[in-house]
């Protein structure tokens, strides 16, 4: 049974957040708890100036220490429980996510510009929303977790499943949300933190309405339901992505052999990923599946045909239709398990040798990505050596090894240094 409290009273510590509970669905789950709305809480809670201003979308990455201070007293949650709700916990492991990379190297910035990180919507478990069967979460269900923000992780490693991508409901999005706005919806009372908050209103009318259907229902018929073999791999694949993601931070992952920050490896796995969408099927022959790779046939046809609507001018909005991830849970596995295994060649000439393809293919295409992604400070070291290609083979000899460009940079060492006749394995795993 939820209480209804005054406006004045202080909310007392009603709620523990979850593990790996987003921002938002803590604040549903406060506001369904104590018997109030979205509205009041966000207000209450600092996270809205007063009851006119918008809930942007800054609060889900970070609050400035002012706010942190001002949610903490408000929930009598601890600085360090206040933090765990925040993307921006996640940041040393996950480059899209940490303001120090990002382009001007502002939180705003991060959040708008931000293709490999998603401020608009979510993806989501039925069963894990579903909750456990506590007291407190068969009243109001499981955690909205903030991992699902995050496209690299596209299952649900508990019930070894798929995450959905949309309301079952209404057809768009889970938990849309829009610039100023990050939860629709917010005066609406009664409304179980399970309960889709889009707006059905039809286009055109000045009204909106909730959608209102439970996102714990069974999913949307699938075009493509994952054989057993492809469901194995996409779950091996997401083990060892959310083993990164939530390490201890100084651990490194690697990057053509060498040792590369886990964030930064990020950078690397996406701008892969976009390469290998612009060059299909270059690297049709890496999928892990027969499944996988038709989904990926299908994910570049779509992409090609349809391809998003342009932000903005020039040609990062031209090569947005290959640096977005995709929406389908399976196409951002299949996508993510090429660039890992590119990613996991043992050198720089191996990976190499392996991209020549892709580099060819996309120097053909007349694509500028080859090359954003060799000139950008966001990808490792070794990432860009490797991809540096030059066109005039005789002039081969003259240039610097990559090795030699990689290790002029300070603090590079290889994760498995050469064998004594200098070479390293020279196949890919
Ligand atoms: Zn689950
Ligand atoms: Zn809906």
């Amino acid at each position: 049974m939820t209480t209804r409290r005054s406006a004045t009273q202080p909310l007392p510590r009603s709620l523990d957040p979850l593990h790996d509970e987003s921002l938002v669905g803590y604040v549903l789950r406060l506001a369904y708890r104590t018997g109030s709305t979205p509205a009041e809480i966000t207000v209450r809670t600092g996270l809205r100036r007063t009851e006119l201003s918008g809930l942007s979308l800054r609060p889900l990455h970070d609050l400035d220490p002012g706010q942190l201070h001002t949610f903490c007293t408000a929930t009598s949650l601890t600085p360090t429980e206040a933090r765990s709700l925040l993307l921006s916990d996640v940041a040393s492991r996950y480059g899209p996510l940490d303001p120090s990379l990002a382009k001007g190297r502002t939180a705003q910035a991060l959040i708008a510009g931000n293709a490999w990180a998603s401020f608009r919507n979510t993806r989501y478990c039925a069963e894990c929303l579903s909750g456990s069967g506590t007291e407190i979460e068969q009243l109001l269900g499981g955690a909205w977790r903030k991992l699902w923000r995050i496209p690299a992780v596209f299952s649900c490693r508990l019930h070894q499943r798929l995450l959905s991508t949309r309301c079952s409901g209404c057809g768009q999005p889970a938990q849309v949300s829009k610039p100023g706005h990050a939860i629709l919806h917010l005066t609406v009372e009664g409304l179980h933190p399970l309960q889709c908050r889009n707006n059905i209103a039809p286009k055109g009318t000045r009204t909106s309405t909730p959608c209102g259907a439970r996102y714990n229902l069974p999913d949307l018929p699938s075009g493509h339901p994952p054989d057993a073999q492809t469901l194995d791999a996409v779950l091996r694949l997401q083990d060892r992505i959310e083993t990164l993601l939530t390490t201890a931070p100084g651990d490194a992952a690697a990057t053509f052999g060498w040792r590369t920050p886990i964030g930064i490896y990020f950078f690397d796995l996406w701008a892969l990923s976009s390469l290998i969408f612009l060059t299909w099927p270059e690297c049709r022959p890496l999928t892990a599946t027969p499944t996988l790779a038709e989904i990926m046939d299908e994910e570049v046809d779509q992409r090609r045909q349809n391809p998003p609507p342009h932000r903005g001018h020039g040609q990062r909005s031209r090569t947005r239709v290959y640096t977005i991830p995709p929406e389908s849970s399976l196409a951002s596995a299949a996508v993510l398990g090429i660039a890992e295994r590119l990613l996991g060649a043992p050198d720089e000439e191996t990976a190499y040798e392996a991209l020549k393809g892709v580099i060819e293919r996309s120097n053909r295409a007349g694509s500028r990505l080859g090359y954003r992604f060799r000139n950008t400070r966001q990808a490792s070291v070794p990432f860009r050596a490797t991809l540096r290609h030059d066109q005039r083979p005789w002039a081969a000899h003259q240039l610097p090894s990559r090795a030699d460009l990689i290790l002029k940079h300070p603090g590079m060492t290889r994760v498995t240094p050469p064998t004594a006749d200098g070479s390293t394995t020279r196949q890919l795993a």
